[in-house]
């Protein structure tokens, strides 16, 4: 392992500032990061530790909604009576991630971090973009069973692997981050995470000199909340295929509905052409086709993971059957 300093913040604009310089990291849970570094696909040159930041509360807004601090543990998040009832898709999402010993350490502002699982992003000795910048993407013609089917690009075809965060997006949360001068920032969920294009290494709208100090949950909309994840083994896996729905339907009729999708892009996956084929329409199998096939729109198989169209597809029917129950 290289050598690395370590310094521990004593302010959030203090970290902001500290990661400026070249190859500094800022360490929180370390869930991913540590891992990275074993393998040698992060090497920072220093460290800044977070953890002791007043960044772990979770607070009402004058709104109704929640905002939760970047240092709050996945654990405590999904346990919070008031996620637990008023943002239920969260909570399940949350539980659903890692393992319990994963999620005590985990924090919210890491596991929007996080980095993919793509195998060849963790083998050094293959070419991979996200590594190693214009090495080429190994996994287009190699075992690509976990990746992504939509918003890909002829650079890289890995997936985000946070269940946390396919919820936050179906609920419009908002990403506040903090520079080393102080000044803050808002980032709508939608523009945090980007699609991977011609630079897949850039993960996140997250400039150098930032840090992320809490998430904002707007008040839940109205309807049924369901987080499905489909997965290779029942616990400590990652999504093939997740759906965070928030379906408002009375009486076999769709008022409204908000689906993220995980497992299928680079990012949590919305389709708002989906969402309006599902608004005001009968709750039947002919408008789950119709919002399925409007996710789906442009999607592509790269041969191992071309199941992952129908297993959308059925997810999503299952899904939507089960939240417009009456
Ligand atoms: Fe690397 Fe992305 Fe290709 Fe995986 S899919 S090998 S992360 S470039």
């Amino acid at each position: 392992m290289k050598s690395f300093t370590y310094q521990r913040a004593d302010s959030a604009t203090l970290a902001a500032a500290a990661t400026l310089k070249p190859g500094a990291k800022i360490i929180a849970g370390g869930t991913n990061l540590l891992d990275l570094m074993k393998l040698q696909i992060e090497t920072p040159s220093s460290l800044i530790d977070i953890n002791r930041l007043p960044l772990d509360k979770i607070e009402d807004t004058p709104d109704g909604g929640l905002r939760i601090g970047a240092l709050v543990r996945n654990s405590d998040l999904a346990a919070d009576p008031r996620v637990r009832q008023r943002y239920g898709v969260l909570s399940r999402a949350l539980l659903a991630g890692a393992s319990a010993q994963l999620r005590n350490k985990a924090t919210t502002g890491g596991n929007l971090l996080q980095r993919t699982r793509c195998y060849y992003f963790y083998d050094i000795t293959k070419p991979c973009n996200k590594r190693s910048p214009g090495s080429g993407c190994a996994a287009l013609a190699g075992f690509n069973r976990i990746h992504a089917i939509l918003g890909t690009s002829e650079h890289c075809i890995a997936t985000h692997p946070s269940d946390m965060a396919v919820a936050m997006r179906a609920l419009d949360a908002r990403v506040e981050t903090v520079d080393r001068e102080g000044g803050t920032k808002v980032i709508p969920i939608a523009e945090f995470h980007r699609l991977p294009g011609n630079a897949p290494e850039i993960e996140t709208s997250l400039k150098s000199g930032e840090i992320i100090t809490a998430v904002t949950l707007p008040p839940p909309p109205p309807g049924v909340q369901v987080y499905r994840k489909v997965r290779d083994r029942a616990s400590y896996a990652f999504a093939l295929v997740s759906v965070a729905a928030i379906v408002d339907c009375t009486r076999g009729r769709i008022r409204s509905a908000r689906l993220a999708f995980g497992g299928l892009a680079h990012k949590p996956w919305r389709s708002a052409r989906a969402e309006q084929r599902l608004t005001d329409a009968p709750a039947n199998t002919a408008t789950f086709n119709a919002a399925a096939k409007a996710v789906l729109e442009g999607a592509r198989g790269f041969g191992g993971n071309d199941f992952k169209i129908a297993l959308t597809r059925r997810t999503l029917h299952s899904v939507l059957a089960e939240t417009t129950r009456t």
